[in-house]
């Protein structure tokens, strides 16, 4: 059984001090777990103060977001390669930049290639909205999210990183409806088979696939389960440190059967 991982995106929550402390809180309550990978995505603002503070033997640092361009007049954004020393991990791709930032296929696709560019493990979210679904679309809008943004990769490079799926309409902000681990298990065989497809089948078995969307302490237990999945991205469940803990204890016990 390959080693879970469970990241916790923040999102545009908790100023320095509120970071600190729910950081604080979690260091107490999650112990070092060889067998599962704990990463947190915390806002741009405090990446660099947590990256003091933390725990490396417990946790990684994700950043949420990144520019394309390495360097240059552009105004407000930060680079991945700035994140270099920072970030294990850049969340690319989630539902609500697509969405609220019009972040299409090509940009996408940009920012992944700048990611691996600078040496960062890109974690690309993709996943359909729920009209999409109710049409059928679904496994297109799928493949093309993920062939897009893998274009332009390596074998080794697509081994290497993770793809979350998030369908849009199980995300906590945009509705948060239940999906059931027999569906997310459905779509996640998909993905691999594309992925195998497209870069064969020792990619496909390296690289790490995840389901994020509304997930918590109480559910998390099912979507682990699933043959094909390698871990979780948490959104609103990990500002609470009592749930988030309670989600890598759930993550260590199916590391143990
Ligand atoms: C997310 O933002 O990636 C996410 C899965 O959010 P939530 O858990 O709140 O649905």
């Amino acid at each position: 059984m390959s080693k879970k991982i469970v990241i916790a995106n923040w999102k545009m929550h908790l100023n320095a001090s509120q970071a600190s402390l729910l950081l604080h809180r979690l260091q107490e309550r999650i112990r070092i777990h060889r067998e599962v990978e704990v990463v947190i995505a915390p806002s741009m603002l405090v990446l660099q103060p947590l990256s003091v503070q933390i725990d490396r033997r417990k946790f990684r640092l994700a950043a949420q977001n990144a520019y394309h361009q390495d360097k240059g007049a552009f105004t407000g954004e930060v680079s991945f390669t700035m994140l270099q020393d920072l970030a294990h991990y850049v969340i690319i791709g989630h539902s609500e930049r697509r969405i609220y930032f019009n972040e299409n296929l090509d940009i996408v696709s940009k920012k992944v290639s700048a990611c691996v560019r600078n040496g960062i493990t890109p974690i690309l979210c993709v996943g359909e909205t729920k009209q999409e679904r109710k049409l059928g679309e679904a496994k297109r809008v799928i493949h093309d999210q993920i062939y897009t943004a893998l274009s332009g990769l390596t074998t080794s490079e697509v081994s290497n990183m993770i793809i979350a799926y998030e369908p849009v309409w199980a995300i906590s902000t945009f509705g948060g409806e239940v999906a059931t681990p027999a569906q997310v298990g459905r779509v996640l065989e998909f993905i691999r088979m594309q992925v195998e497809e497209l870069y064969g089948k020792q990619a496909a078995k390296k690289i790490r696939i995840i389901y994020g969307g509304s997930v918590d302490d109480k559910t998390v237990g099912g979507f682990l389960q699933i043959e094909q999945c390698d871990g979780v991205l948490v959104g609103n469940a990990s500002l609470n440190y009592i749930k988030f803990a309670g989600i890598v204890d759930e993550a260590y016990r199916q590391s143990l059967v």
